[in-house]
């Protein structure tokens, strides 16, 4: 973390907590404000009962240490609107869907993290062009996790310079990552696919999938469309030998989105499977990006504070 963004982020941990402190002690419930956070983000957030899975399975969290699902589910709970409203943390959320899935009473903190932000932008908390740049750095850091994946391709990622990060991050990916496609000489080889790739069959291309998933950005880096129809055009090789595949956060939104009942998100996780199995990339892979995680991530969340920091209105 930069100085700068450690001492914004103690100062947002610190006003809050003097304003505890001086209101009176033990923090008293708001039912009212809880009972209007309840049903204005549909996150479930009564059915917490505070076991803390969603913490152990926040790649955010575990990376960083600075993203607490349960801890912002229970300031809900208490009705703390407005301190839920100032903390950074409700930005660094990638709406990855993983704390649902470990939630055993399905919570959803990742749609609250959703109404806290649009809350914050309706009150004006942030300049106006802030969710433009928000949205542009949550692009870019794609990029980052593309190259991040393609150094555990062949190594272990154990440092990133600052030069190296803002190159990442800024520099578009070259062009000529996938070839331009003839159709005349694709071949599907219907027999050798798996199920859930001859499945992706159905799919005509509507971009629904890549229109909710939340980490879609530049072609080249990732989108489960183009994803989807590479396979089908059986292209399978560039498909397998790209980190674009290892990139997808698991949240399935673009299974339940597509109205062919396609799985975007089956056909990726086949494809890692079957990259691992076909021997393209070291079965250890998963395990290195885990820890590149906490290499890249906490450089990402020093991004969002500088934005914030430039963007929260007096
Ligand atoms: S996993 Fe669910 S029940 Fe457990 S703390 Fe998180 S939101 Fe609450
Ligand atoms: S959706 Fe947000 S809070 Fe939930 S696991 Fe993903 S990053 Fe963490
Ligand atoms: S939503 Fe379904 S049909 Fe539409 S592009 Fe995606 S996979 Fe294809
Ligand atoms: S599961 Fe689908 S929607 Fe979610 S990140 Fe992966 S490709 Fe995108």
């Amino acid at each position: 973390m930069s100085a700068k963004s450690a001492f914004n982020h103690a100062r947002v941990q610190q006003e809050d907590l003097h304003a505890r402190k001086s209101s009176m002690g033990p923090i008293e419930p708001d039912w009212d404000v809880w009972r209007a956070i309840a049903d204005a983000s549909c996150a479930d957030i009564d059915r917490c009962w505070t076991c803390g899975a969603c913490d152990n399975g926040c790649p955010v969290s575990l990376a960083t240490g600075r993203l607490r699902p349960q801890r912002n589910v229970r300031m809900a709970v208490y009705g703390m609107l407005d301190p839920l409203l100032a903390l950074p943390d409700i930005w660094y959320c990638l709406s990855c869907r993983r704390c649902l899935q470990g939630c055993p009473n399905r919570v959803k903190p990742y749609e609250l993290h959703g109404y806290l932000q649009n809350e914050a932008l309706q009150r004006g908390i942030y300049a106006y062009d802030f969710l433009t740049r928000y949205r542009k750095l949550f692009a870019e850091f794609q990029r980052v996790r593309w190259r991040a994946a393609a150094r555990c391709f062949k190594d272990e990622l154990t440092t990133l310079p600052d030069e190296t990060w803002y190159q990442w991050l800024k520099r578009p990916l070259p062009q000529a990552l996938y070839r331009p496609v003839d159709m005349r000489h694709t071949h599907i080889h219907e027999a050798a696919k798996p199920a859930e790739l001859l499945a992706g069959q159905a799919c005509f291309t509507c971009s629904e999938c890549s229109s909710c998933c939340p980490i879609v950005c530049e072609g080249d880096v990732f989108d489960p469309q183009r994803i989807i129809r590479m396979a089908n055009l059986g292209l399978a090789d560039e498909l397998l030998r790209s980190p674009a595949i290892w990139l997808c956060l698991g949240c399935e939104r673009c299974s339940e989105a597509c109205s062919q009942t396609v799985s975007g998100y089956a056909i990726i996780r086949r494809l890692q499977l079957q990259a691992v199995e076909m021997g393209l990339v070291d079965p250890l892979l998963p395990v290195r990006l885990l820890e590149a995680d906490h290499i890249i991530y906490p450089k990402f969340l020093d991004e969002i504070d500088t934005l914030i920091g430039l963007y929260r209105m007096k």
